[in-house]
């Protein structure tokens, strides 16, 4: 007789692992106990020494499907004769890691029953067990116990009550379990919350509505969404006007992966992606024509893309097979509002906007968003981090001191993230905070990170800007603040997903951020290495005419980076040449504050030299959405290959010390004369994507250090990412980016985290 423990580390709690563990050991006739604990799960077993192999191995081989094992340790330890296997009580979790999972996507077996008219659980649209269904979205405090999360006012029938005291069950300890017979139940509302009908009449009343080209508010898993028929122009537009938002493409969720090829291409790893248990919203690049069933352009306006989504839960399954088309579904909320997700509240918040709601009584204990994703260079690049990921934590390369720290995140696609025992779990995404309901929900997030891990944070991270609410917010609290450099903070999180300590030259390239100097940065190259950051090259700044107006119209940074190009001659140049289409009233403004440097900050940002780019070229001079221009000249890139290399120099300074220059100006004369020549817009944008991307592995070839780090939200353009990746390794270097963890703002929670751990750990 032979005695083993057994260390997982992972996702391995509320997945199934130790009923698992228990079916193993009673096959192999083993005795000892299983066990959750703080990193994951222990277990002891006794029998055969060949019996203990057979365990070890098939306890990783077959595991739960939800389950993640990050780590098996096996020990020997001595045999004390023991024949039963039993499964101990959870000791309480006290780490970030094992302690609460994201919400997963329904299951096969789970599927297969809400279709199965003899199944007890058949047209069931809250059935779950310990392989999918909701965790994150209705836990209210630890441990994960029905008790604490929102189910606990469903009280278990018989049949429910058996399936989760039997280890044996797919449904042991499943903390939402339920049925018809004690579960939450669907009503479909009229807008003034008057019950049209139940359960699966409320569905198939919802379906007929959506036929109807009606708007259906639906209460998902962590908020509601708004749908309406894909296929449907007036529709579209009708939930275009009444959520105020005029071009920003919808996502679409399809009945199944055949209705999503119909319209897409799917590689194998999208349709894994689809298909996962994550289950994200996947850009997708379009099939060109008009296949039957098509989403209407008002969709996705000018997109060669479409996000698409496959249904996650069985109301969604169970919806989207009686309908049997694409419908739009985007977040229950108005224009950049945090998503809505308590049923009495929505009717005022989407009053005007949805016809319909239909709705249950399971509450959701806090907003989670649908994860955005795309798939590139050969993996996932997740653009927006919610639902199937979130809260699942990442470990950090540098575990900090004692204590728990807390960091806010920045201002537009806000999240917030906890460090503890080095770990970072980061919330879901919670949106701009220009709104009061923005900022809000951002604070109610701090709140409910910390109460929910019960971490008292001893310190706050958070963004130099002074004016961001995330700021403000840090600074009334009243703990010790770290404040960090916002492409800092961009660069630290490519570092921390990537695992990188030591030193590592960050490229962090977004819209803007808080320069220590008082300029807005954008374009920068950071060289940092522990707790240390140092500017070493930055694009070459020029003016904005306007300030932040400019962000919403992308032909002002034109004006502006012609205005650095040519000086005076730029006036003539803006009202000959090309479309920017200034009246002689905006042109006398703008000239006056260019030539005054009044109202007219510089800046080195990356995204608005996009956007000057995008609006010479006749691409979109005044946006509706965040990164518009700089989205839609990436999509006019097609299969043309650059012509020539636009050139972008780099310049000494004249310290030492300064940073050096990525001067685009002489770019920027190649690109007027192309377009001046009639050169088509697609081949000019490919150009300067690959002058871009040759700048960069140019300067990583001044600062030699081999390890660079892609960062900052213009890392979420496919083509920029694909050339600066590949540019790089010919270069020699090894280029790292972003994965689980989003390039854009939404990551910069996780990096503020991560610098901060690092910085307060060596004092
Ligand atoms: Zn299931
Ligand atoms: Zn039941
Ligand atoms: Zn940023």
């Amino acid at each position: 007789m032979q005695r083993a423990r057994v260390t997982v580390r992972g996702g391995v709690q509320g997945v199934g692992f130790r009923p698992h563990a228990w079916r193993l050991a009673g096959e192999l006739a083993l005795g000892g106990w299983v066990s959750n604990t703080a990193q994951g799960v222990l277990i002891e077993v006794e029998g055969r020494a060949e019996a203990i192999d057979a365990f070890v191995h098939a306890l990783e081989a077959r595991r739960p499907p939800s389950a993640r094992i990050e780590s098996l340790e096996v020990a020997p330890v001595a045999p004390r004769g023991e024949r039963e296997f039993a499964i101990r009580p959870s000791a309480r979790a006290d780490s970030l890691s094992a302690a609460i999972l994201p919400d997963l996507a329904t299951c096969p077996e789970c599927l297969r029953e809400i279709l199965d008219p003899r199944d007890r659980r058949y047209r069931y649209p809250f059935t779950n067990c310990t392989h999918c269904g909701p965790r994150y979205s209705v836990v209210e405090a630890l441990p994960y116990d029905r008790e604490r999360t929102t189910m606990r006012a469903f009280a278990m029938c018989p049949a429910c009550a058996a399936e989760y005291a039997d280890p044996a069950e797919r449904r042991f300890h499943a903390q939402p379990n339920a049925c018809p017979a004690c579960g939450p139940v669907l009503a479909l509302w009229d807008a003034d919350g008057r019950v049209l009908a139940e359960r699966h009449d409320a569905l198939l009343g919802s379906a007929q509505a959506l036929r109807d080209g009606r708007i259906v508010a639906l209460k998902g898993l962590g908020g509601f969404h708004l749908l309406v028929d894909a296929r449907n122009a007036q529709a579209v537009e009708r939930l275009r006007q009444r959520k105020g938002r005029a071009e920003k493409p919808f996502a679409l969720m399809f009945p199944d992966l055949v209705a999503v090829r119909a319209q897409c291409e799917v590689s194998s790893q999208e349709a894994a992606l689809l298909a996962s248990a994550q289950a994200p919203i996947v850009l997708l690049r379009r099939l060109p024509g008009t296949a039957p069933g098509a989403p209407v352009p008002q969709a996705a306006p000018g997109s060669p893309e479409l996000g698409a989504m496959l249904p996650y839960t069985p109301l969604h399954h169970l919806l989207m097979r009686e309908l049997g088309f694409a419908v739009v579904a985007t977040s229950g909320n108005r224009s950049e509002e945090p998503i809505a997700t308590d049923e009495r509240e929505v009717l005022e918040r989407l009053r005007g906007v949805a016809d319909l709601f239909l709705v249950h009584d399971r509450p959701i204990a806090r907003p989670v968003e649908d994860s955005v994703a795309r798939v590139v260079l050969g993996r996932e690049m997740l653009l927006r981090r919610g639902r199937g990921y979130a809260p699942y934590p990442l470990a950090l390369p540098s575990p900090g001191r004692d204590g728990a720290l807390l960091a806010v995140g920045a201002h537009m696609k806000s999240t917030v993230s906890l460090a503890a025992a080095g770990q970072v779990v980061t919330s879901s995404h919670l949106g701009d905070l220009d709104a009061p309901e923005g900022r809000d929900a951002h604070e109610a997030a701090a709140r409910d990170l910390a109460a929910l891990y019960e971490a008292a944070p001893a310190a706050m991270a958070c963004d130099l800007h002074p004016d961001y609410a995330s700021t403000r917010y840090a600074e009334r609290s009243g703990l010790p603040l770290v404040r960090v450099q916002h492409h800092v903070a961009h660069v630290a999180a490519c570092m921390a997903e990537n695992g990188l300590t030591g030193e590592v030259l960050g490229v962090a390239w977004d819209g803007s951020g808080y320069g220590p100097d008082g300029t807005v940065w954008g374009g920068e190259f950071l060289l940092l290495d522990g707790a240390r950051a140092r500017r070493v090259a930055h694009l070459r700044t020029f003016r904005l005419p306007g300030g932040e107006r400019a962000v919403r119209e992308p032909r002002r940074a034109a004006l502006g980076a012609l205005y650095e190009a040519l000086g005076e001659d730029a006036f003539d140049e803006a009202g000959a040449a090309s479309g920017l289409n200034f009246s002689p009233g905006e042109m006398r403004v703008l000239s006056s504050m260019l030539v005054s440097g009044t109202h007219a900050p510089f800046t080195s940002s990356a995204g608005r030299l996009f956007d000057a780019v995008a609006a010479l070229a006749g691409v979109r001079q005044v946006a509706s959405y965040e990164g518009q221009a700089a989205i839609e000249l990436e999509w006019s890139i097609g299969e043309e290959h650059a012509a020539d290399l636009y050139p972008i120099d780099i310049v000494e300074p004249e310290a030492a010390s300064a940073p050096l220059v990525l001067d685009w100006v002489p770019m920027l004369g190649s690109i007027v004369r192309a377009l001046r020549q009639g050169v088509p817009c697609g081949s000019v944008a490919t150009a300067f994507h690959r002058a871009l991307a040759e700048a960069i592995a140019a300067l990583a070839v001044r600062i030699r250090v081999r390890r660079v780090a892609l960062s900052g939200g213009c890392f979420q353009n496919r083509h920029l990412l694909e050339w600066s990746v590949e540019r790089l390794r010919t270069g020699g270097f090894e280029p790292f980016w972003h994965r689980l963890v989003p390039p854009n703002d939404g990551g910069v929670s996780v990096g503020q985290a991560a610098w901060a751990a690092a910085a307060r750990a060596e004092g």
